[in-house]
């Protein structure tokens, strides 16, 4: 044990094996302020002068006196580490249980780094807080920190101002030994966070940003984290909660609601810098409800067209037979459909035969039944033939004809032919199946003389004994 000094001899040569560029190893009692020891520097410089006075040296002063002898009038800098140098610092770090504080100092003239390791220790007989301290010259080192560096910083630098202009959000978290976190944040990602730029110092704005991370998302922040700093690239997810517009999603890398962004991790020689970058999906989450809004309309109106195509349809149609009504003929031959009313070829009238025969036999039951098979059979002849049939009175059926392949009197006689072959029974005579007369004209003149033939010629029909079709042109 050195008497002089108070430290052991060989510790401070272990110190010196350690940290082949330690400068000096001095020691001190942080509770008076009193430097205790002799100050050896490895490259043989001795320092004696303890201080004197009771009174509380400042950090200032002891740094003058260890690393540029005092009588220079040396101005430096704390790069990082505390924010403020003296013992009363030092002796709140050892209250909070530090046993290790790192500040790293700069000095433009003469241009040096020192990084001093301060361990801390109770001395067992008086109570007081001992500082054991390592100065270590980093310029070297912290030059070429400086100059590797540089180029990551000055990328990373031009990158964010690139982003800023593209309004990209950028901020990044500074993991500091023992420290809290500082974060940083460009105006475009206090603005994506709902914060106002008003001072928040990094350490506050940090928190703010952490406390707003969603309960269940701590866990996953925490490790994602943990793999960015272990060197693997990660993805970092996590809900975001803003105090005033309530929850967000901020997805870092994956789909986003409203902020999207990668993070990135620089490897420092002090720190590890977390960085990321956000873009504001604002405008694509507008987008994409713009655009589901849009096919929700869409889809109303779909709707809308689709019911209205059925009243239509259904306002067209007569509901017993599912045959074109009369309304729906009207509007063929009168109003619309002009040009289709142009193509019509022929014009059918049929009438059911006896057809109060099967109503008094079978009952109105049987005979609506016996209408809706007949209607079914000539809609679909109409829908095979290019023709529209139409229910035009009680049992009366109205065909309109527009070309085709056939000619009318083909029609004709296969119209009658296919109601005979229904083979529907109408009265409790095996042979009496239910047979239409079928008047026809070929004339295509107005329409209701087209009508008023078609009838005649079926009236001739019905008395020519019924079961088939007169032309209207060829009647007798
Ligand atoms: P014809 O051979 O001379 O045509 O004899 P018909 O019995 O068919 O003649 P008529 O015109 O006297 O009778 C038509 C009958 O058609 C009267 C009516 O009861 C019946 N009818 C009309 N519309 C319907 C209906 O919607 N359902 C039922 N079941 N019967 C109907
Ligand atoms: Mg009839
Ligand atoms: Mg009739």
């Amino acid at each position: 044990m050195d008497e002089m000094t108070g430290i052991d001899g060989c510790e401070r040569r272990l110190a010196r094996l350690l940290f082949a560029d330690a400068y000096y190893t001095y020691s001190f009692d942080v509770t008076t302020g009193r430097i205790l020891n002799e100050i050896v520097g490895s490259n043989g410089y001795n320092y004696t002068q303890a201080v004197t006075s009771e009174s509380q040296c400042s950090f200032d002063e002891m740094v003058q006196r260890v690393l540029y002898k005092a009588d220079s009038n040396v101005e430096f800098t704390i790069d990082s580490g505390m924010q403020e140098l003296s013992c009363k610092a030092l002796l709140r770090a050892f209250e909070k249980g530090k046993r290790r504080v790192e500040i790293k100092l700069h000095s433009k003239q003469p241009h040096a780094y020192h990084r001093l390791t301060y361990f801390l220790d109770a001395d067992e007989e008086t109570g007081h807080v001992m500082a054991y301290v390592l100065c270590q010259d980093i310029t070297d080192t912290e030059k070429q920190w400086i100059r590797e560096n540089s180029c990551a910083r000055r990328e990373l630098e031009d990158t964010e101002s690139i982003l800023s202009c593209a309004g990209v959000g950028t901020w990044h978290i500074q993991l500091l030994d023992n420290e809290k976190p500082v974060m940083t944040a460009n105006g475009k990602m206090m603005e994506l966070l709902g914060m106002s730029e008003e001072d928040l110092s990094g350490e506050e704005l940090y928190e703010r940003w952490y406390a707003g991370i969603k309960q269940s998302s701590l866990a996953s922040v925490k490790e994602s984290v943990g793999e960015m700093l272990a060197g693997e690239m990660s993805e970092n997810t996590y809900v975001w909660v803003h105090p005033i517009l309530g929850e967000r999603y901020v997805r870092c890398g994956g789909t986003a609601q409203y902020v999207e962004g990668k993070g990135y991790i620089l490897r420092g020689y002090h720190s590890d810098v977390t960085a990321m970058i956000n873009s504001d999906m604002k405008h694509k989450q507008q987008l994409t409800d713009a655009l589901e809004e849009t096919k929700k309309q869409k889809m109303l109106l779909q709707q809308a067209l689709d019911n209205y195509k059925q009243a239509d349809y259904d306002r067209r149609r007569d509901f017993l037979t599912g045959l074109r009504n009369r309304q729906d003929m009207y509007e063929l031959l009168q109003d619309n459909l002009l040009e289709k009313r142009d193509q019509i070829t022929a014009m059918f009238m049929m009438d059911i035969d006896n057809f109060k025969m099967l109503n008094d036999h079978f009952g109105h039951v049987r005979g609506d039944e016996c209408l809706r098979k007949i209607g079914e059979a000539l809609k679909a002849y109409a829908k095979a033939n290019d023709m529209y049939f139409y229910r035009y009175g009680g049992e009366e059926m109205l065909g309109i004809s527009f070309g085709g392949t056939k000619t009318p009197d083909e029609i004709a006689q296969e119209l009658v032919a296919l109601i005979y072959d229904l083979q529907l029974q109408r009265n409790d005579v095996e042979t009496g199946v239910v047979t239409v007369s079928l008047g026809y004209t070929s004339d295509n003149s107005h329409y209701e003389k087209m009508i008023d033939k078609a009838d005649n010629a079926m009236y001739c029909a019905k008395s020519n004994g019924k079961n088939m079709a007169v032309c209207f042109e060829k009647m007798a």
